[in-house]
């Protein structure tokens, strides 16, 4: 039976990709060539001794090794596994220069998607795989057809045919298919380990960091205290120096201090706040700022909501987000902050008609140092992200470039009315 023939060949198909998975997964060896060459080789092999022979006519897998091998292996495995083909095929004899001819054919298109295949990704790359798979099928195809009308086969003898020509093509591109999605999820594997490994790396990297920046603060908070005390006592150009100096020192500080935010938020004081009190607190605190930038700050709050938490962190997250709002908005602009809540969610949405960003630019919100401005640190937002979600609530941003920003903020809140309700029922 030609079906059961060809799903034995599925199977040597799928053999390398087990074969590697098992005795090489997470081994140098693993990624090299050769070895696809050789694996593939095999598959090659077999596949043509388990071929399925009917009226001189084989069908068998034997394009799929040498495509996978070519796509996931390079030219180098493709290669062998050609000379490996072409070797075999005159041992077995037959016809040669029909063999030489389809081998060298099939071997063609791969050889052309070479180049492009890997800048694409996973998924395309599986769709191209199968594609390019289907091709030495189709070849067959035109093969199958010439030699009936040459031979001019019964119609019985036809339909046979067609019938096996469909098998062929739907088995062949299921073994080229699922042997491609196998490969990705390999090459997933892979990449996921390289992944973890670096983001530990990374995590230790950023425990030392933060460490160091704890120790800079100390000696830094001293020498700004005596350069205050002589701030005070100089005179003329050394006053003004001074200034400047303690400026610097003072944004230096805040830097740190955001750091350290950064890498663990601080909750030194859990408390009943109410949200209205602390976004009024934070819109007063602003005011100037938003002035001096000739932005109209608009609040609309909802009193009588409360959420348990340490009121000046909550304070730094929404000045982050507030402040970049008025940088955002030209003179003359408008940033709304309204509050409300459903439920046990409370929700405080930002919005400005400032510049906007690209999807590109919402994307990389909340990324270390990332900022388009010239004295920017790039720490307000991932800083306020982390104090929100260290709460227990999260953060969304829409934004589009030229049009505004609509930065929206849930926290876990409840309403105190409803308590005073209860216990006045009591
Ligand atoms: P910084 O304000 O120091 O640049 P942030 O982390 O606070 O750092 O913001 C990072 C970047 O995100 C900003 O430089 C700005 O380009 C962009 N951004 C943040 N909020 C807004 C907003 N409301 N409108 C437009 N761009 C914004
Ligand atoms: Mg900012």
């Amino acid at each position: 039976m030609l079906a059961e023939k060809l799903l034995l060949n599925v199977l040597i198909i799928l053999l390398p990709i087990f074969i590697h998975s098992v005795l090489f997964d997470n081994k140098n060896v693993g990624k090299s060539p050769y070895l696809c060459g050789v694996l593939q080789s095999i598959a090659v092999v077999l596949s043509l001794v388990f071929a399925y022979e009917e009226g001189g006519l084989y069908w068998d897998l034997r394009y799929v090794p040498l495509v996978l091998a070519f796509l996931y292996g390079g030219p180098i495995a493709g290669g062998m596994v050609l000379v490996t083909y072409l070797a075999t095929r005159t041992f077995m004899g037959g016809d040669l220069l029909l063999g030489y001819a389809s081998g060298f054919l099939a071997a063609l298109v791969p050889l052309l998607f070479l180049k492009k295949f890997w800048t694409f990704d996973a998924k395309k790359r599986i769709r191209i795989a199968t594609l390019v798979g289907l091709w030495p099928s189709l070849s067959m195809l035109v093969i199958l057809v010439a030699n009936i009308f040459i031979n001019d086969a019964t119609a019985e003898d036809t339909n046979q045919l067609m019938m096996n020509v469909a098998i062929f093509g739907a088995i062949q591109v299921f073994a080229v298919w699922i042997a491609s999605i196998l490969n990705e999820s390999m090459i997933e594997k892979d990449l996921m380990r390289k992944e973890i490994l670096r983001a530990e790396k990374l995590n230790t990297l950023g425990e030392l960091a933060a460490s160091i920046a704890h120790e800079i603060r100390n000696p830094l908070t001293v020498v700004k205290g005596f350069l205050q005390m002589m701030h005070k006592q100089e005179k003329g150009n050394n006053h003004y120096y001074l200034s400047l100096v303690l400026t610097e020192l003072g944004r230096a500080e805040s830097i740190i201090n955001d750091y350290l935010n950064f890498a663990k938020p601080q909750f030194e004081k859990l408390e009943d706040a109410e949200l209205a009190e602390i976004i009024s607190e934070v819109t007063l605190l602003l005011e100037a700022f938003a002035a001096k930038e000739g932005v109209q700050v608009n609040v609309q709050l909802e009193w009588g909501v409360y959420v348990e938490t340490d009121r000046n962190q909550l304070k730094q997250a929404l000045v982050n987000i507030i402040k970049n709002a008025i940088e955002a908005t030209d003179e003359g602009g408008e940033v709304h902050i309204s509050q409300n809540t459903v439920g046990h969610e409370s929700f405080i949405v930002v919005s400005d008609n400032g510049k906007g960003m690209d999807s590109a630019q919402i994307a990389r919100l909340g990324t270390l140092f990332y900022t388009t401005k010239d004295k920017g640190t790039g720490l307000g937002t991932s800083v306020s992200i982390k104090i929100i979600e260290a709460m227990g609530g999260s953060i969304s941003f829409k934004s589009e470039k030229g049009v505004g920003t609509e930065v929206t903020i849930m926290l876990p809140a409840y309403k105190k009315e409803n308590l005073t309700l209860l216990n006045q029922q009591k």
